[in-house]
């Protein structure tokens, strides 16, 4: 009997590798893995609690509660400018499975999709399981910037959509207004799905975000995709959601439906609480946003060229002034010598990089990059 060849010649990720493989340290810094160590914020955990003592735990609503699906379009319109309806929202088991249904149901075999380099590589799987085809485009050499030339370079009669994530994993990069105005406008008259997802819209530095929901004249064509696990630290309660048309939402609810049939109510009660109580994290926003500035300053001080990240948790650095070639064997030989976690950009489909996670304490991260300033060193290449 034989499994999908796609299937058994999928890895598990490069991150989720070099942070099993952190484990061989006992003194090992993790700057590995997307997951905040702040804690879950406000009365979350408590009301969530009394929730679950004193109701009958029985199958959610398909599509998710009124109450969440409620205070989500609030929150999304209030303070993105967009014009969602409760009926236009699907309450995902995290942003994960909301890529997961919307790749499910829109593709058809050979469809291209666009993704702006570096990626989230959570895309990549359910692109190809679902017989699409990732096209990538290269953003490096325009500072991380999407811009509507590029992408027309990339088009051709089987794009079928394109995948926004800003603020950018793995650089905390942000499409300017501009730029973004311009794909907007050019995506107009295109028979091509918008796919944003926003997961780090919540952290963001100094810049105004301008979600892609705000572009009311798109809606038939943007799926749009949130969650809880970087906003909240709710990373183990697997929620997250997908803003979009009446239209389009009938048709990715059957793939959810007949996939998870909802996410847990338990957790779905503690997402509502969230955006009822503790919809402001502008003070866990302050804390990622000291963590990035001093990673950032240390690093460039270094002779690691990186960008000023406007949000998200993470940096990006290039290996491009030292005798680097391979950012999987930089990763694995650092962690090797000096017990830092660090993931290499090849993860995220661009080689010569590599990715720090500022989930720690700025202490942690201090150490941390003392042992890469010594490492770094002997490579530098003038
Ligand atoms: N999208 C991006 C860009 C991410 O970085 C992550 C997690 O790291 C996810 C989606 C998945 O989020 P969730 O925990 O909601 O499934």
């Amino acid at each position: 009997m034989n499994i999908n060849p796609k299937v058994i010649n999928k890895e598990i990720s490069l991150i989720r590798q070099i942070s099993i493989k952190s484990r061989e340290y006992k003194d090992v810094i993790n700057l590995t893995v997307g997951e905040p160590d702040l804690p879950i914020p406000c009365e979350i955990v408590e009301e969530t609690t009394l929730y679950m003592k004193n109701n009958r735990m029985g199958y959610p609503m398909l599509g998710g509660s009124l109450e969440i699906r409620e205070e989500i379009v609030n929150f999304y319109n209030t303070k993105y400018g967009s014009s969602y309806k409760i009926d236009e929202v699907i309450v995902t088991a995290g942003a994960t499975e909301a890529i997961s249904t919307t790749l499910r149901a829109i593709l058809n075999e050979g469809d291209e999709v666009l993704i702006p380099l570096p990626f989230y590589p959570g895309y990549l799987p359910n692109i190809d399981l679902n017989g699409g085809v990732s096209v990538f485009i290269d953003t490096t050499t325009d500072e991380l910037q999407l811009t509507v030339e590029t992408l027309k370079k990339h088009l051709t009669p089987k794009t079928k959509a394109l995948i926004l994530n800003y603020p950018n994993n793995p650089s905390g990069m942000i499409l300017s207004k501009k730029n973004l105005d311009e794909i907007m406008n050019f995506l107009r008259d295109k028979d091509i799905y918008i796919i944003s997802d926003e997961i780090y819209s919540e952290i963001v530095f100094d810049d105004d975000f301008i979600s892609v929901g705000k572009y009311d004249f798109l809606k038939e064509k943007i799926i749009l995709i949130n969650g809880f696990s970087k906003s909240h630290s709710m990373t183990g309660w697997r929620l997250g959601y997908i803003l979009t048309s009446k239209k389009l939402k009938d048709q990715l609810i059957k793939v959810h439906q007949y996939t998870i049939t909802a996410p847990s109510i338990v957790s779905e009660y503690g997402g509502y609480i969230a955006l009822s109580k503790c919809s402001d994290m502008s003070s866990y926003t302050k804390e990622y946003k000291k963590r990035c500035e001093y990673v950032y300053n240390r690093l460039n001080s270094m002779g690691i060229v990186t960008l000023r990240p406007k949000g998200s948790f993470y940096i990006f650095g290039s290996l491009g002034n030292f005798n680097l070639t391979s950012s999987l064997d930089f990763a694995l030989d650092l962690l090797e010598n000096k017990h830092v976690a660090v993931v290499p950009g090849i993860a995220f489909g661009v080689e010569g990089y590599f990715r720090i996670s500022c989930t720690k304490p700025v202490e942690i991260l201090k150490t941390a990059l003392d042992k890469i300033e010594d490492y770094m060193e002997k490579y530098r290449s003038n």
